[in-house]
């Protein structure tokens, strides 16, 4: 089969690989889209901490080709179109033990991340792969491949925004209008909520209106906090989802934040600099800081919800498809600040 190897810091190649075998207990998935994450674009770049060579590639949706004997046929045959959860959780850790598989504290030893002895990576841009039946998730045949593949990064989103518990009618303020950024957007907006966007990008802006914000506004044209002062009676948004990897608009999301409410760091810092946070504003105002990391195997489930059964549209965050042969152009199209969701398809 074919994979497209990183063998170095913006160094890709197609290359032939051996086709997975698959145990009693696993079936062959044929992968047919793959999203580019922005961090596949940190991997090309050498800016993350994992091992070359690499098979990257974490959104990935296509069908079973063939089925170990183990499996439920009934569950999971020949034909269904199926995605994967990813996260390399051992299912053994007090994490992984109490439905925050997130936080399994065996991932950052995956072979996924640092492989010594050959390559690293999810695999997920590769043209098979063999997928345990207990990390599979069916989609109905008449979602295209492109859209089950937004499931990984809506489940990190569901993760992101279920634990806001946000109430009918709160402001809920998203930081930046990327595909993550507007993801917050739509369930938020699913969830009751009034929704504001701080985004610089006027295009993205009109997205963002078109995908149900109330309010949007360019951050680097005004007093940002004062206007979010204003638009709620003095206080700050109740919810604040920060999706921009600046550690300065991090400092900003909690500055946005009303007294009671919930600053939510979203996505990593680069660079990861120290920010300054007022603890005490924290203690006298009841303010909560939180981070939110990757899905759990129950929001990956309700993301395959939200997705097959159309209560999320993400057609409007597809940005361009390449066929896997072009993956050079697919990741110097994705690196581009405005670009959308690029996916890499395998026919
Ligand atoms: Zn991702
Ligand atoms: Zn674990």
């Amino acid at each position: 089969m074919k994979a497209i190897v990183e063998t170095g810091i913006k160094k890709i190649e197609i290359q032939e690989l051996p086709m997975p075998e698959i145990q009693a207990d696993e079936v062959l998935m044929k992968i047919r889209a793959n999203g580019l994450c922005t961090n596949d674009i940190r991997d090309y770049l050498g800016d993350t901490v994992y091992s070359f060579p690499r098979v990257g590639g974490h959104e990935f949706s296509g069908e079973i080709v063939a089925v170990g004997a183990a499996v439920n046929p009934k569950h999971f045959d020949v034909g269904d179109h199926v995605v994967k959860y990813i996260i390399p959780a051992c299912g053994e850790c007090d994490y992984c033990k109490t439905g925050r598989e997130n936080l399994c504290v065996e991932v950052a030893n995956s072979s996924t991340f640092q492989n010594p002895n050959g390559l690293s990576g999810f695999f997920g841009m590769a043209q098979y792969i063999a997928v345990k039946s207990r990390d599979l998730y069916k989609y109905p045949k008449e979602v295209p491949f492109t859209h089950s593949a937004f499931t990984e990064p809506l489940a990190c989103v569901v993760n992101s925004v279920e634990r806001a518990n946000i109430l009918y009618g709160q402001d809920v303020l998203v930081i930046g209008g990327g595909v993550m950024g507007l993801m917050h957007v739509m369930l938020a907006k699913l969830q009751g909520a009034r929704i504001i966007l701080s985004e610089p990008n006027e295009e993205r802006r009109k997205l963002a209106e078109q995908l149900g914000a109330a309010i949007t506004f360019d951050p680097m044209a005004e007093d940002a906090v004062a206007l979010v002062k204003q638009l709620t009676q003095g206080r700050g948004a109740d919810v604040v989802f920060n999706t921009t990897a600046n550690p300065i608009i991090a400092k900003q999301a909690m500055d946005f934040t009303a007294a009671g409410g919930q600053t939510f760091i979203f996505s990593s810092l680069h660079p990861n600099n120290p920010v300054p946070t007022d603890l005490g504003a924290v203690h006298s105002h009841e303010k909560v800081i939180t981070g939110t990391v990757s899905p759990t195997i129950r929001t990956f489930y309700r993301s395959v919800q939200l997705i097959a059964k159309g209560l999320v549209d993400i057609t409007l965050l597809l940005d361009k498809t390449f066929d896997y042969t072009q993956a050079v152009e697919a990741f110097e199209y994705a690196m581009r600040p405005e670009t959308f969701k690029t996916i890499i398809t395998f026919d």
